[in-house]
Protein backbone atom coordinates (compact mmCIF):
# COMPACT_ATOMS: atom_id res chain seq x y z
CA UNK A 1 0.00 0.00 0.00
CA UNK A 2 1.45 3.40 -1.24
CA UNK A 3 -0.25 6.21 0.16
CA UNK A 4 1.64 9.44 0.39
CA UNK A 5 1.90 12.45 2.26
CA UNK A 6 3.12 15.89 1.88
CA UNK A 7 3.07 18.04 4.94
CA UNK A 8 4.10 22.01 5.07
CA UNK A 9 6.53 20.67 2.71
CA UNK A 10 8.72 23.37 1.56
CA UNK A 11 11.95 23.74 -1.24
CA UNK A 12 14.62 26.03 -1.52
CA UNK A 13 17.21 26.05 -3.81
CA UNK A 14 20.08 28.46 -1.74
CA UNK A 15 17.69 31.77 -1.06
CA UNK A 16 14.76 31.24 -3.45
CA UNK A 17 12.58 29.19 -2.13
CA UNK A 18 9.95 27.63 -5.37
CA UNK A 19 7.68 25.11 -3.03
CA UNK A 20 6.28 27.64 -0.23
CA UNK A 21 4.61 24.82 2.24
CA UNK A 22 2.66 22.08 0.19
CA UNK A 23 0.18 19.59 2.09
CA UNK A 24 -1.37 17.15 0.25
CA UNK A 25 -2.71 13.65 0.73
CA UNK A 26 -2.68 10.80 -1.87
CA UNK A 27 -4.35 7.98 -1.48
CA UNK A 28 -3.18 4.03 -2.60
CA UNK A 29 -3.71 3.78 -6.25
CA UNK A 30 -4.81 6.91 -7.06
CA UNK A 31 -3.89 8.63 -10.22
CA UNK A 32 -3.12 12.41 -9.22
CA UNK A 33 -1.96 15.08 -11.96
CA UNK A 34 -0.22 18.24 -11.15
CA UNK A 35 -0.94 21.20 -13.05
CA UNK A 36 -0.07 24.30 -13.65
CA UNK A 37 2.36 27.33 -15.87
CA UNK A 38 5.02 26.92 -16.47
CA UNK A 39 7.89 27.68 -13.65
CA UNK A 40 4.98 26.85 -11.04
CA UNK A 41 6.97 23.93 -9.54
CA UNK A 42 5.44 20.52 -10.80
CA UNK A 43 8.52 18.87 -11.73
CA UNK A 44 10.19 20.11 -8.20
CA UNK A 45 7.18 18.79 -6.23
CA UNK A 46 7.61 15.03 -8.36
CA UNK A 47 11.69 15.40 -7.89
CA UNK A 48 11.18 15.77 -4.08
CA UNK A 49 8.82 12.89 -4.48
CA UNK A 50 11.03 11.20 -6.48
CA UNK A 51 14.48 12.05 -3.91
CA UNK A 52 15.83 13.16 -6.91
CA UNK A 53 15.84 16.59 -5.07
CA UNK A 54 15.98 16.88 -0.71
CA UNK A 55 13.27 18.41 1.01
CA UNK A 56 14.05 21.62 2.78
CA UNK A 57 10.90 21.64 5.07
CA UNK A 58 8.20 19.83 6.10
CA UNK A 59 7.64 15.83 5.77
CA UNK A 60 7.28 13.53 3.06
CA UNK A 61 5.47 10.17 4.02
CA UNK A 62 5.28 7.48 1.71
CA UNK A 63 2.77 3.97 3.01
CA UNK A 64 4.13 4.65 7.18
CA UNK A 65 7.44 5.66 6.19
CA UNK A 66 9.43 9.13 6.32
CA UNK A 67 10.78 9.12 2.91
CA UNK A 68 12.85 12.51 3.09
CA UNK A 69 16.09 10.66 4.07
CA UNK A 70 15.41 7.69 1.96
CA UNK A 71 17.98 7.05 -1.16
CA UNK A 72 15.82 7.78 -4.30
CA UNK A 73 16.38 3.73 -5.17
CA UNK A 74 14.72 2.44 -2.02
CA UNK A 75 11.68 4.90 -1.87
CA UNK A 76 9.91 1.96 -4.42
CA UNK A 77 9.23 4.63 -6.45
CA UNK A 78 9.86 4.90 -10.21
CA UNK A 79 10.04 7.70 -12.84
CA UNK A 80 9.41 8.14 -16.45
CA UNK A 81 10.48 11.38 -17.81
CA UNK A 82 9.99 13.53 -21.04
CA UNK A 83 12.84 12.00 -22.82
CA UNK A 84 12.83 8.84 -22.70
CA UNK A 85 16.63 8.30 -22.45
CA UNK A 86 16.67 4.92 -24.04
CA UNK A 87 19.96 3.67 -24.79
CA UNK A 88 20.93 3.46 -28.53
CA UNK A 89 23.16 0.42 -28.43
CA UNK A 90 20.77 -1.62 -26.04
CA UNK A 91 17.73 -3.56 -27.63
CA UNK A 92 14.42 -2.92 -26.08
CA UNK A 93 14.77 -6.33 -23.42
CA UNK A 94 18.43 -4.59 -22.71
CA UNK A 95 16.97 -1.05 -21.80
CA UNK A 96 14.23 -2.68 -19.59
CA UNK A 97 16.13 -4.85 -17.83
CA UNK A 98 19.11 -2.76 -17.35
CA UNK A 99 18.35 -1.25 -13.77
CA UNK A 100 17.57 -5.04 -12.96
CA UNK A 101 20.76 -6.22 -14.08
CA UNK A 102 23.04 -3.78 -12.66
CA UNK A 103 21.55 -4.24 -8.85
CA UNK A 104 21.80 -7.91 -9.23
CA UNK A 105 19.03 -9.64 -10.12
CA UNK A 106 19.82 -12.78 -11.62
CA UNK A 107 18.93 -12.93 -15.21
CA UNK A 108 16.42 -15.48 -15.29
CA UNK A 109 13.97 -13.27 -12.46
CA UNK A 110 14.60 -10.04 -15.08
CA UNK A 111 14.17 -12.20 -18.56
CA UNK A 112 10.92 -12.56 -16.38
CA UNK A 113 10.10 -9.23 -15.24
CA UNK A 114 10.92 -7.79 -18.86
CA UNK A 115 8.65 -10.32 -20.65
CA UNK A 116 5.71 -9.54 -18.16
CA UNK A 117 6.25 -6.08 -18.60
CA UNK A 118 6.42 -6.58 -22.39
CA UNK A 119 3.05 -8.75 -21.97
CA UNK A 120 1.69 -5.56 -20.67
CA UNK A 121 2.34 -2.94 -22.96
CA UNK A 122 2.09 -5.08 -25.90
CA UNK A 123 5.71 -5.21 -26.64
CA UNK A 124 6.59 -8.54 -26.77
CA UNK A 125 7.45 -8.21 -30.66
CA UNK A 126 9.76 -5.31 -30.24
CA UNK A 127 11.94 -6.94 -27.43
CA UNK A 128 15.14 -7.25 -29.92
CA UNK A 129 14.84 -4.05 -31.95
CA UNK A 130 17.20 -1.47 -31.25
CA UNK A 131 15.55 2.04 -30.17
CA UNK A 132 15.87 4.11 -33.54
CA UNK A 133 13.79 1.39 -34.87
CA UNK A 134 10.89 2.07 -32.74
CA UNK A 135 8.06 4.81 -33.74
CA UNK A 136 7.90 7.75 -30.92
CA UNK A 137 5.14 6.07 -29.04
CA UNK A 138 6.97 2.42 -28.60
CA UNK A 139 9.48 4.49 -27.40
CA UNK A 140 7.84 5.92 -24.73
CA UNK A 141 6.39 2.88 -23.83
CA UNK A 142 9.80 1.26 -23.72
CA UNK A 143 10.56 4.02 -21.26
CA UNK A 144 7.47 2.71 -19.05
CA UNK A 145 8.20 -0.59 -19.21
CA UNK A 146 11.60 0.21 -17.40
CA UNK A 147 9.82 1.70 -14.71
CA UNK A 148 7.61 -1.25 -14.52
CA UNK A 149 9.83 -3.97 -14.40
CA UNK A 150 11.43 -2.61 -10.71
CA UNK A 151 8.20 -3.34 -9.57
CA UNK A 152 7.45 0.24 -7.71
CA UNK A 153 4.06 1.23 -5.62
CA UNK A 154 4.67 4.52 -6.79
CA UNK A 155 5.14 5.87 -10.96
CA UNK A 156 6.01 9.31 -11.37
CA UNK A 157 5.38 10.78 -14.77
CA UNK A 158 7.21 14.17 -16.22
CA UNK A 159 5.25 15.54 -19.05
CA UNK A 160 5.71 11.77 -20.87
CA UNK A 161 3.52 12.72 -23.92
CA UNK A 162 4.80 15.72 -24.74
CA UNK A 163 7.24 14.46 -27.45
CA UNK A 164 4.33 12.88 -29.26
CA UNK A 165 2.43 13.96 -32.20
CA UNK A 166 -1.48 15.02 -31.25
CA UNK A 167 -3.20 11.39 -32.27
CA UNK A 168 -0.48 9.32 -30.25
CA UNK A 169 -0.93 11.45 -27.54
CA UNK A 170 -4.92 10.77 -27.29
CA UNK A 171 -3.47 6.89 -27.81
CA UNK A 172 -1.22 6.84 -25.09
CA UNK A 173 -3.82 9.09 -22.84
CA UNK A 174 -5.83 5.88 -23.03
CA UNK A 175 -2.88 2.64 -22.96
CA UNK A 176 -1.57 5.08 -19.60
CA UNK A 177 -5.57 5.08 -17.96
CA UNK A 178 -5.53 1.39 -19.08
CA UNK A 179 -1.89 0.22 -17.20
CA UNK A 180 -3.64 1.87 -14.44
CA UNK A 181 -6.35 -0.18 -13.87
CA UNK A 182 -3.88 -2.94 -14.92
CA UNK A 183 -1.12 -2.35 -12.04
CA UNK A 184 -1.89 -1.99 -8.53
CA UNK A 185 -0.14 1.22 -8.07
CA UNK A 186 -0.39 4.92 -7.34
CA UNK A 187 0.62 7.27 -10.18
CA UNK A 188 1.37 11.15 -9.96
CA UNK A 189 1.51 12.30 -13.38
CA UNK A 190 2.61 16.59 -14.33
CA UNK A 191 1.89 17.77 -17.11
CA UNK A 192 0.73 21.73 -18.13
CA UNK A 193 -1.20 20.28 -20.31
CA UNK A 194 -5.26 20.49 -19.10
CA UNK A 195 -6.67 18.10 -21.58
CA UNK A 196 -4.28 15.79 -19.96
CA UNK A 197 -5.54 16.20 -16.67
CA UNK A 198 -9.11 16.36 -17.07
CA UNK A 199 -8.87 13.31 -18.51
CA UNK A 200 -7.06 11.26 -17.05
CA UNK A 201 -7.04 12.18 -13.29
CA UNK A 202 -8.79 10.85 -10.46
CA UNK A 203 -7.39 13.89 -8.60
CA UNK A 204 -6.11 17.31 -9.90
CA UNK A 205 -3.46 19.36 -7.87
CA UNK A 206 -3.26 22.73 -9.77
CA UNK A 207 -0.36 24.66 -8.65
CA UNK A 208 0.68 28.35 -9.09
CA UNK A 209 4.22 29.87 -8.12
CA UNK A 210 4.72 26.72 -5.61
CA UNK A 211 1.54 26.68 -4.15
CA UNK A 212 -1.56 24.65 -4.29
CA UNK A 213 -4.89 26.44 -5.53
CA UNK A 214 -7.08 23.44 -5.21
CA UNK A 215 -7.16 20.09 -5.11
CA UNK A 216 -10.53 17.81 -6.24
CA UNK A 217 -11.33 15.59 -9.21
CA UNK A 218 -11.45 17.28 -12.47
CA UNK A 219 -15.16 17.83 -12.93
CA UNK A 220 -15.29 19.18 -9.28
CA UNK A 221 -12.70 22.03 -10.40
CA UNK A 222 -14.53 22.63 -13.18
CA UNK A 223 -17.79 23.56 -12.04
CA UNK A 224 -16.54 24.83 -8.87
CA UNK A 225 -13.29 26.48 -9.11
CA UNK A 226 -12.02 28.50 -5.68
CA UNK A 227 -10.86 31.35 -7.80
CA UNK A 228 -10.30 32.95 -10.99
CA UNK A 229 -7.07 31.55 -11.64
CA UNK A 230 -8.30 27.19 -11.11
CA UNK A 231 -11.13 28.85 -13.29
CA UNK A 232 -9.09 29.89 -16.22
CA UNK A 233 -6.59 27.12 -16.37
CA UNK A 234 -9.21 24.37 -16.42
CA UNK A 235 -11.23 24.24 -19.20
CA UNK A 236 -10.68 24.60 -23.15
CA UNK A 237 -11.03 27.09 -24.68
CA UNK A 238 -10.64 28.83 -21.51
CA UNK A 239 -13.44 30.98 -19.57
CA UNK A 240 -14.16 34.32 -20.81
CA UNK A 241 -13.53 36.73 -17.89
CA UNK A 242 -15.58 40.08 -18.67
CA UNK A 243 -15.20 43.01 -16.65
CA UNK A 244 -18.03 44.87 -14.44
CA UNK A 245 -18.64 46.49 -11.35
CA UNK A 246 -22.11 45.48 -8.97
CA UNK A 247 -24.53 47.49 -8.95
CA UNK A 248 -27.22 46.48 -6.62
CA UNK A 249 -26.67 44.15 -3.56
CA UNK A 250 -29.55 42.58 -1.94
CA UNK A 251 -30.89 39.09 -0.22
CA UNK A 252 -30.81 36.51 -3.00
CA UNK A 253 -30.06 38.73 -5.53
CA UNK A 254 -27.23 40.45 -7.00
CA UNK A 255 -26.91 42.59 -9.97
CA UNK A 256 -23.84 43.51 -12.14
CA UNK A 257 -23.37 46.16 -15.16
CA UNK A 258 -20.91 44.47 -17.75
CA UNK A 259 -17.99 47.12 -19.09
CA UNK A 260 -19.13 46.91 -22.49
CA UNK A 261 -20.88 49.26 -24.45
CA UNK A 262 -24.32 48.89 -23.69
CA UNK A 263 -23.48 48.28 -19.81
CA UNK A 264 -25.56 44.81 -20.10
CA UNK A 265 -27.33 44.06 -16.63
CA UNK A 266 -26.65 40.43 -15.62
CA UNK A 267 -28.92 39.50 -12.68
CA UNK A 268 -28.22 37.05 -10.53
CA UNK A 269 -30.45 35.38 -7.68
CA UNK A 270 -28.16 33.75 -5.35
CA UNK A 271 -26.68 34.96 -2.23
CA UNK A 272 -22.90 36.63 -2.79
CA UNK A 273 -21.23 34.26 -0.12
CA UNK A 274 -18.45 37.77 0.22
CA UNK A 275 -19.39 41.38 1.39
CA UNK A 276 -20.26 43.11 -1.82
CA UNK A 277 -20.70 46.44 -1.90
CA UNK A 278 -21.95 48.43 -5.08
CA UNK A 279 -19.34 49.95 -7.28
CA UNK A 280 -16.54 47.05 -6.16
CA UNK A 281 -15.10 45.71 -9.48
CA UNK A 282 -15.97 42.13 -10.19
CA UNK A 283 -15.19 39.90 -13.34
CA UNK A 284 -17.84 37.73 -14.54
CA UNK A 285 -16.74 34.44 -15.77
CA UNK A 286 -18.61 32.60 -18.46
CA UNK A 287 -17.39 29.10 -20.29
CA UNK A 288 -17.71 29.33 -24.21
CA UNK A 289 -19.79 26.67 -23.81
CA UNK A 290 -22.51 28.44 -21.68
CA UNK A 291 -22.92 30.78 -24.58
CA UNK A 292 -25.62 30.51 -27.01
CA UNK A 293 -26.02 32.05 -30.52
CA UNK A 294 -29.44 34.27 -30.39
CA UNK A 295 -32.12 34.88 -27.71
CA UNK A 296 -32.16 31.65 -25.51
CA UNK A 297 -30.13 32.56 -22.17
CA UNK A 298 -30.99 35.09 -20.02
CA UNK A 299 -28.65 37.96 -20.96
CA UNK A 300 -28.02 39.36 -24.17
CA UNK A 301 -25.16 40.31 -25.44
CA UNK A 302 -23.77 41.51 -28.98
CA UNK A 303 -20.39 40.29 -30.31
CA UNK A 304 -17.99 41.95 -32.95
CA UNK A 305 -17.00 38.29 -35.18
CA UNK A 306 -13.15 37.90 -35.88
CA UNK A 307 -12.88 34.73 -36.85
CA UNK A 308 -15.00 31.32 -37.18
CA UNK A 309 -13.34 27.64 -36.45
CA UNK A 310 -15.22 24.89 -37.78
CA UNK A 311 -14.76 21.84 -36.64
CA UNK A 312 -16.79 19.38 -37.95
CA UNK A 313 -18.93 18.78 -34.55
CA UNK A 314 -18.62 22.36 -33.23
CA UNK A 315 -17.95 26.03 -34.05
CA UNK A 316 -15.85 28.25 -32.15
CA UNK A 317 -16.56 31.70 -32.65
CA UNK A 318 -13.90 33.77 -31.58
CA UNK A 319 -14.96 37.96 -31.38
CA UNK A 320 -14.91 41.23 -29.27
CA UNK A 321 -16.88 41.89 -26.43
CA UNK A 322 -16.39 44.17 -23.42
CA UNK A 323 -12.87 43.94 -22.41
CA UNK A 324 -11.90 40.96 -24.09
CA UNK A 325 -10.38 40.79 -27.36
CA UNK A 326 -10.41 36.84 -27.42
CA UNK A 327 -14.06 36.66 -26.82
CA UNK A 328 -14.73 32.45 -27.10
CA UNK A 329 -18.11 30.93 -28.06
CA UNK A 330 -18.73 27.50 -28.63
CA UNK A 331 -21.52 27.13 -30.78
CA UNK A 332 -23.73 24.27 -33.06
CA UNK A 333 -21.64 22.83 -36.07
CA UNK A 334 -23.91 24.53 -39.07
CA UNK A 335 -23.84 28.33 -37.12
CA UNK A 336 -24.09 30.66 -39.90
CA UNK A 337 -21.87 33.59 -38.34
CA UNK A 338 -18.90 34.93 -40.24
CA UNK A 339 -15.73 37.09 -39.60
CA UNK A 340 -17.52 40.69 -39.70
CA UNK A 341 -21.13 39.87 -38.51
CA UNK A 342 -22.33 41.51 -35.03
CA UNK A 343 -23.71 37.99 -33.34
CA UNK A 344 -26.37 38.19 -30.36
CA UNK A 345 -25.16 35.73 -27.81
CA UNK A 346 -26.79 34.73 -24.56
CA UNK A 347 -25.94 33.14 -21.54
CA UNK A 348 -27.82 31.70 -18.34
CA UNK A 349 -26.69 33.69 -15.37
CA UNK A 350 -26.89 30.40 -13.76
CA UNK A 351 -23.63 28.70 -15.46
CA UNK A 352 -21.84 31.92 -15.06
CA UNK A 353 -19.36 32.44 -12.30
CA UNK A 354 -18.53 35.85 -10.76
CA UNK A 355 -15.03 36.82 -8.75
CA UNK A 356 -13.80 39.71 -6.82
CA UNK A 357 -10.74 41.96 -7.67
CA UNK A 358 -8.88 39.19 -5.84
CA UNK A 359 -10.23 36.94 -7.91
CA UNK A 360 -11.86 35.07 -5.31
CA UNK A 361 -15.47 33.96 -5.92
CA UNK A 362 -18.30 36.00 -4.70
CA UNK A 363 -21.22 33.26 -5.78
P1 LIG B 1 7.73 23.51 -16.53
O1 LIG B 1 6.31 23.20 -16.88
O2 LIG B 1 8.29 24.66 -17.32
O3 LIG B 1 8.63 22.31 -16.49
P2 LIG B 1 7.43 23.41 -13.64
O4 LIG B 1 6.10 23.80 -13.14
O5 LIG B 1 7.74 21.96 -13.71
O6 LIG B 1 7.71 24.11 -15.03
P3 LIG B 1 9.79 23.59 -12.02
O7 LIG B 1 10.71 23.04 -13.06
O8 LIG B 1 9.43 22.74 -10.89
O9 LIG B 1 8.47 24.15 -12.71
O10 LIG B 1 10.43 24.92 -11.48
C1 LIG B 1 9.85 25.68 -10.41
C2 LIG B 1 10.76 26.84 -10.06
O11 LIG B 1 11.93 26.34 -9.45
C3 LIG B 1 11.19 27.65 -11.25
O12 LIG B 1 11.21 29.02 -10.88
C4 LIG B 1 12.59 27.15 -11.52
O13 LIG B 1 13.39 28.15 -12.11
C5 LIG B 1 13.08 26.79 -10.13
N1 LIG B 1 14.08 25.70 -10.15
C6 LIG B 1 13.86 24.44 -10.56
N2 LIG B 1 14.99 23.69 -10.44
C7 LIG B 1 15.95 24.53 -9.96
C8 LIG B 1 17.34 24.38 -9.61
N3 LIG B 1 17.96 23.19 -9.73
N4 LIG B 1 17.98 25.46 -9.16
C9 LIG B 1 17.35 26.67 -9.01
N5 LIG B 1 16.05 26.87 -9.31
C10 LIG B 1 15.35 25.83 -9.78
Amino acid sequence: MAALTMRNVVKRFGDVETIHGVDLDIRHKEFVVFVGPSGCGKTTLLRLIAGLESITEGDLHIGDTRANDIDASERGVAMVFQSYALYPHMSVAQNMGFGLKMSGMPAGEVRKRVDHAAQTLQLEALLDRKPKHLSGGQRQRVAIGRAIVRQPEVFLFDEPLSNLDAELRVEMRVQLQELHHKLDATMIYVTHDQVEAMTMADKIVVLRDGVIQQVGAPLELYERPCNSFVAGFIGSPRMNFIDGAVSEVGEQRLIIKLADQDQTSVVLDRTPQRPVAPGDSVSVGVRPEHLHEGHEGDTVIRVAVDVTERLGNVTFIYGRFANLERFVIQADALSPTQSGDDATVSFDTASSHVFDADGQPIL
